[in-house]
């Protein structure tokens, strides 16, 4: 199945976009059409374990890769998970069900493909006679950073280095990437916020000179960001594994099937929600929730997207982003494949930071989602509430879902089943989500973990008990404009 570019260029294999991770053009690949499944195939994907799952999902989405060679991968890239189900459901009151994908070893749902896209990443290399080691370069709003450390620490061929916003992560987010080993990883602090080292990310896989640099010394750049196709495919796994479940324990029907929340920042999550929505899932609204920078609430009401807007820091700092790369790769959909209105949009964001779609084109955007949001006061609200009346704990960005799923059941009087979708492990944000249970915590914010297990008896993940006495490996800070020198610099430092 060849992949083309949001922008038109030319069609691709699936190994070639994913080592590409972005088209020449600057668009996103996007599948050319999408396999229909029925509901016998939800049966027979109901009776394998995750990683038979995932690879059965990407064989449908990927063509160039055999059943078999996807299934070690998926064997290995679901190993270090804490749950042998991967992705397993918890069931509320009210029809609701939380999906939970912070089971990884980053403890955030960034695990499930960026444990597997290394994997992809050099077998796609391979497959296309790469010698050159594949450079990762990647932006982070938090939980990015450090599982793609995690996913390329010390793989062979590779190396990573990552961006991070100054001061717009968590301190746990912050300690888990500065203490990350590995002889091929480098972190790096840029004096501006996510949207700015995103940017200047893109910007260095379009300039000629660095890129030329960067062959000169054997390296070819490529992206671990939630725009390479090699991201998004394992992330529809889990939304047809979850429909499987539910189908198979008869919590939901085929023919009415359920409505999913997904806490978004990037559009990669919702937009594998749609796709498997497309493949014959059977997923009714997709509820798009923001925090308090909505620009996605109001593009889903309005039909216009804005970024002009200030920027707010949040207690769900994974979703403070402005522009939804994401989204380009819908916005395909939106204009029937037509990737000259989708390189006009992408042109108008850039220049004069807003694009608007026409009325048919709106009234199809709110047939397939709703979109709310919630501010951090909500948010916190919606922690009590879950641990007070269902003893379930909540970290903030899955909260912000729980919130607006709220709203969508209110407003629409909608009381179909629901699935809410987990993206990180409350202690992960324990100091945000201690406060708003009103528990005290004496010390930092890695001290809030222990705090929060003594007062909860939620077990606390190892991998957060441990980070407080973990050594600082990384302590590169740079200008916004000058990420290509530190990226250079970072090999130099190799040498
Ligand atoms: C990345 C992230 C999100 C947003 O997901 P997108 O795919 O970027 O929309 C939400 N929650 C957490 C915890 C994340 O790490």
């Amino acid at each position: 199945m060849p992949f083309i570019s949001t922008r038109g260029a030319e069609a691709v294999s699936a190994p070639e976009a994913i080592v590409r991770g972005i088209a020449p053009d600057g668009g996103l690949y996007a599948p050319v059409s999408l396999p229909r499944l029925e509901r016998a195939d939800f049966e027979l994907i109901s009776k394998m374990d995750y990683p038979a799952r995932a690879a059965y999902t990407l064989s449908l989405l990927l063509d160039g890769f055999s059943r078999e060679e996807l299934l070690e991968m998926a064997k290995a890239a679901y190993a270090r998970f804490d749950t042998p189900k991967v992705a397993p459901i918890s069931e509320l009151k009210d029809r609701t069900y939380v999906l939970e994908l912070f089971h990884g070893p980053t403890l955030a749902f960034k695990d499930m493909a960026l444990q597997f896209l290394p994997r992809l990443l050099t077998a796609s290399a391979k497959k296309q006679g790469e010698q050159r080691e594949i450079a990762i370069l990647t932006a982070t709003s938090g939980d990015t950073g450090k599982a793609a450390l995690e996913g390329f620490q010390d793989v062979p061929g590779t190396s990573v280095t990552v961006f991070y916003p100054l001061g717009g992560v968590s301190a746990v987010q912050e300690k888990q990437m500065v203490t990350s080993r590995g002889k091929n990883v480098h972190v790096v602090a840029v004096k501006g916020n996510f949207d700015d080292a995103q940017t200047g990310v893109k910007t260095l896989f379009g300039a000629p000179e660095f890129i030329q640099k960067m062959n000169e010394q054997g390296k070819t750049l490529s992206s671990a960001n939630s725009i390479n196709l090699g991201r998004l495919a394992p992330q529809v796994a889990y939304y047809l594994s979850a429909c499987a479940d539910l189908l198979a324990q008869g919590k939901i029907d085929w023919e009415t099937g359920l409505n999913v929340c997904v806490p978004t920042g990037n559009f990669g999550n919702i937009l594998a929600a749609w796709y498997a929505k497309r493949m014959g899932a059977p997923i009714r609204k997709l509820i798009c929730a923001s925090n308090r920078n909505d620009v996605l609430t109001d593009f889903i009401r309005t039909g216009i997207y804005d970024r002009q807007r200030p920027f707010h820091k949040t207690i769900s700092p994974s979703m403070d982003i402005l522009i939804s790369s994401n989204l380009e790769r819908f916005l395909l959909e939106l204009a029937d494949g037509d990737t000259n209105q989708v390189s006009t949009w992408m042109k108008e964001l850039k220049e004069t930071g807003k694009y608007e779609i026409t009325n048919a084109q709106k009234a199809l955007l709110k047939e397939v989602f709703f979109g709310g949001c919630s501010d951090d006061e909500k948010t916190e609200e919606t922690i009590r509430r879950y641990w007070n009346e269902e003893h379930y704990l909540l970290d903030p960005h899955t909260a912000v879902a729980a919130s607006v799923a709220r709203d969508f059941r209110q407003e629409t009087g909608d009381a179909s089943p629901l699935l809410i979708v987990s993206t990180a492990s409350p202690y992960k944000f324990a100091a945000d989500v201690a406060a708003s249970i009103g528990v005290t915590v004496q010390g930092d914010a890695f001290d809030a973990g222990k705090a929060l297990e003594d007062a909860t008896g939620v077990k606390a993940p190892k991998a957060i008990t441990e980070l407080k006495t973990m050594p600082v490996l990384h302590t590169r800070v740079c200008e916004k404009e000058k990420m290509g020198e530190a990226v250079l610099a970072g090999f130099a430092n190799d040498n």
